[in-house]
């Protein structure tokens, strides 16, 4: 794939649109708000638009609530209202005082909804949700009008009541909205305000046997907020007139105006919190937070600093219309920073041992290791070489191709920070295999310069077999093998590869030893971070980025 091009980022329509009701002085305050749903963990769809959210009232003179939308407590958990709020903080955003519930509303949503009946503009519906849908007709063709729409005020108030007290079962009711059954925008066609749940909700217990829908109850708590700008994704535009229609009959304190944005939507992922929650439950992965989840959590874990996803989401920018951004360009966000951030140490994920035969039994030296190549101020730490090391398996060939560089018998290469080595022999198994290399250094190339200017064409990592530290390593690829996965059968879409333990690994003892959660670079091979899965006697380090873009070079090949 081609690098990104940095683009012109910070302007966007609805900062324009912002700007431009500023200069009119429409507002004083900007108030935005980020209203998850808690019923899973955020993702980076989600990430997006906490930064467009939160991002605009640090830009413009404003605040940004959280609002949890937290109207159906039959898929909502307290984990998830935690989990959120964890979440957002990490991202960098912080809404101060500006906590919000939507169940804090509904006394006054149920009131609203009273009024709506008192005026003729709701009614209770006793068809079945399978006849109310088959009622509502489609695109071409209008919907009938219920049996039930013409009960009168005192009928419809009296049930709605009773649904309220809780004398009827789940689902034996619902209260609508009277709108009209032919509208063109089937939104309009009488939605459902309440449905009868008799379910425990976190954070309003069992007062309620009646719910509000979404749809009935986001404008209106908008509006008791007094958000000037509510920003969502395209799906709902077509709702803006139902939510408009709200605004207009009932007596709320503000008016907010939607405005609509395009969802992000990754290559080779899925951002739906269904799906998530599947991958979850059916054990595809191991948890919200898997390394592998494109969840804010998943991330997190697997060592993808934050300001790699506030930078990726102001590189994507804010759009009208709908496209898939290439995962490539979050993988190059995560690579910038982590090329800026992290301290280089070795790690060697396939070991192969070398004997160094012309280096004297017991001895050790301790040579100088640099930390960051473009930051001094990271410092120097000392690695310990010594007879007996561990090479890569992948820098060596037995018979190498032409322009294989690495290892290869007879061959000169460099190991960093020591010595130019040779390979002198070769031991195998009984199955042929390669298990140990003999090789010489040079003493005079110490530091990894020979004084007569003789050059070498690699420079290998590597680790004291004595010193280094037994590690899993886990690389994770593609959660998905199909750059556009089905969300209806994502199954089939699995990468059978996405996670691959080398349970052999091998890294510095200082990296073993501290329990930093920072990711670093093991040179050559990418940046790692600390697993939670880690043991006192085996560390588990997890990959969160390789050093390039190798698999976008794979997919081309074919
Ligand atoms: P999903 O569709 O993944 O199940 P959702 O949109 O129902 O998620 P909410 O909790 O309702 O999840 O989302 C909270 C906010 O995040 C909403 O304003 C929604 O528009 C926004 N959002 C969700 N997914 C994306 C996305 N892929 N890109 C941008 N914004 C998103
Ligand atoms: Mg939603």
């Amino acid at each position: 794939m081609t690098e990104p091009v940095a683009t012109e980022v910070g302007r966007d329509f609805i900062r324009d649109i912002i700007q431009a009701d500023l200069d009119q002085a429409k507002y004083t305050e900007i108030v935005t708000r980020f209203p998850p749903e808690p019923n899973g963990y955020l993702h980076i769809g989600h990430a997006k638009s906490i930064a467009l959210n939160f991002g605009i009232a640090q830009e413009f003179p404003g605040r940004c609530h959280l609002r949890f939308d937290d109207t159906n407590p039959v898929k909502e958990e307290q984990e998830y209202i935690d989990s959120i709020q964890a979440d957002v903080h990490w991202l960098g955003y912080d809404w101060g005082k500006n906590l919000f519930f939507a169940s804090d509303y509904f006394d006054r949503l149920y009131e609203w909804a009273e009024k709506l009946i008192r005026d003729g503009l709701a009614y209770v519906d006793d068809q079945t949700q399978e006849e109310i849908r088959l009622a509502r007709g489609t695109l071409t063709e209008p919907g009938k009008n219920s049996p039930f729409r013409d009960r009168s005020v005192d009928e419809n108030l009296d049930l709605f009541r009773r649904m309220k007290a809780g004398e009827f079962p789940n689902g034996a009711r619902v209260l609508r909205a009277k709108i009209d059954m032919s509208a063109g925008n089937i939104n309009l066609r009488d939605p459902v305000l309440y449905r009868i749940l008799h379910a425990h909700h976190p954070r309003t217990g069992t007062k309620w046997s009646i719910y509000p829908s979404y749809d009935y109850a986001h404008g209106q708590s908008d509006a008791i907020e007094g958000i000037t700008h509510s920003i969502c994704t395209l799906e709902f535009e077509d709702h803006r007139p139902l939510y408009d229609w709200f605004i207009e009959k009932l007596p709320v304190p503000s008016k907010p105006h939607q405005y609509e944005m395009a969802r992000l939507n990754l290559t080779y992922t899925l951002l739906s919190k269904r799906v998530l929650t599947q991958l979850v439950r059916d054990g595809h992965v191991a948890g919200w937070d898997d390394p592998r989840m494109p969840t804010v959590a998943g991330m997190r874990r697997r060592g993808v600093p934050p300001a790699a996803l506030r930078e990726f989401v102001k590189r994507i920018g804010v759009a009208k219309a709908n496209s898939v951004v290439d995962v490539g360009m979050l993988e190059f966000c995560i690579r910038e920073e982590l090329n800026r951030t992290s301290q280089r140490r070795m790690g060697v994920l396939r070991p192969l041992k070398v004997v160094i035969e012309n280096y004297p039994e017991g001895q050790t030296e301790e040579l100088e290791a640099i930390n960051h190549p473009d930051d001094p101020s990271a410092g120097t730490r000392k690695i310990t070489f010594g007879r007996e090391l561990y090479i890569e398996q992948d820098d060596f060939m037995e018979n190498p191709p032409k322009k294989f560089f690495r290892l290869s018998p007879g061959n000169e290469v460099r190991l960093r920070y020591a010595y130019f080595v040779k390979c002198t022999g070769v031991i195998k198994n009984e199955a042929g295999e390669v298990v140990e290399l003999r090789c010489t250094y040079d003493p005079a190339t110490k530091g990894g310069n020979a004084p007569d200017g003789r050059k070498v064409k690699a420079t290998m990592h590597w680790l004291p077999a004595a010193t280094s530290v037994p590690a899993e390593i886990r690389i994770y690829n593609q959660l998905f093998s199909n750059p556009s996965p089905d969300a209806s059968n994502f199954a089939a879409d699995l990468n059978p590869q996405s996670l691959e333990i080398l349970s052999n690994a091998r890294i510095e003892a200082s990296v073993a030893e501290s329990n930093s959660t920072e990711p670093m670079q093991f040179e050559r091979q990418g940046y790692f971070v600390r697993d939670k899965d880690s043991t006192p006697g085996k560390p588990v380090f997890s990959r969160t980025i390789g050093l390039r873009d190798t698999f976008a070079k794979e997919v081309a090949k074919g």
